[in-house]
């Protein structure tokens, strides 16, 4: 019998990848999940969500929106903004959209006016590569603010990468803002390797774990973990939490299973990850 609620044994201080919406967006993202056939686990609002996150621990928590098309990236980031400064566990990572008129207005306000502290990007669900020319101001402005960005830009799960999926574009983008800090979810699967290269080229390059080691799932291609040991300085724990179809705490404590991974476990569980947004 899984303990849902389960404390994890890991440290957990800073969740760099959780998901908060609108209760309305909830609710149509759940039925988008039932569709397609995931039992989230977790199906609660954002009150509760943030009392689970407590409860285990957890001091600070990166809430990541999308703009999964044109004209709603400041109507997200508004609320966000709001429920940023109501809870202050939350740092907000708002979104903007290449179609947008003016997408670096967009992160300007975010920024300054809705006071959040990073952008996040999903290039599948978003349709857009990070490459983009009409994402160049917003991409200009996180640089000169040393803002983080969030950038969700692996092919996982599909077999074959799609062009706006390819590391090329993430490649391309530090070549044009090699001073961005810029935050990769889900360690760029099933590009893992090749992320960790760029690491050795952009000193602001980290990479975050979620939704790639948990138990009781197969990883739909083989990966040797052995191989972030190296890299262990630029890896930033997150968890997708709610929308997860397995325990959190499993998911944080097969982390905290790796020798490499305890040794720094402070920095890899929260510090690194504050001092990105100090
Ligand atoms: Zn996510």
């Amino acid at each position: 019998m899984i303990d849902w609620q389960r404390r994890p044994e890991a440290p957990v201080r800073v969740d760099c990848h959780i998901h908060l919406f609108p209760d309305k967006l909830f609710a149509a993202i759940r039925q988008w999940f039932e569709r397609v056939g995931w039992e989230i686990r977790y199906p609660y609002r954002t009150q509760e969500v943030l009392a689970l996150l407590k409860g285990w621990g957890v001091e600070c928590a990166w809430a990541l929106t999308y703009a999964h098309r044109p004209g709603i990236a400041e109507g997200v980031n508004a609320w966000l903004g709001e429920l940023r400064r109501r809870e202050p566990m939350l740092r907000g990572f708002f979104s903007v959209h290449p179609e947008d008129d003016n997408p670096a207005a967009v992160a300007e306000r975010a920024l300054d006016l809705h006071g959040l502290d990073g952008l996040k990007l999903h290039a599948e669900v978003q349709q857009l590569a990070v490459d983009d020319a009409r994402l160049d101001g917003v991409f200009d402005l996180m640089e000169e603010r040393r803002k983080p960005c969030v950038l969700h830009t692996g092919d996982a799960p599909y077999p074959e990468t799609k062009p706006n999926l390819d590391v090329s574009c993430v490649r391309e983008r530090l070549r044009r803002n090699p001073e961005l800090v810029a935050v990769i979810a889900h360690l760029g699967a099933f590009q893992t390797e090749q992320y960790l290269e760029l690491t050795r080229d952009y000193p602001n390059l980290y990479l975050e774990v979620s939704f790639t080691n948990y138990p009781g799932v197969e990883p739909r291609k083989p990966f040797d973990y052995a191989i972030l040991e190296p890299f262990a300085d630029r890896l930033l724990f997150g968890s997708d939490f709610p929308n997860l179809t397995f325990s959190y705490a499993d998911q944080a404590d097969a982390w905290w299973a790796f020798e490499w991974v305890r040794r720094d476990a402070e920095a890899f569980f929260g510090g690194r990850a504050k001092g990105i947004l100090s």
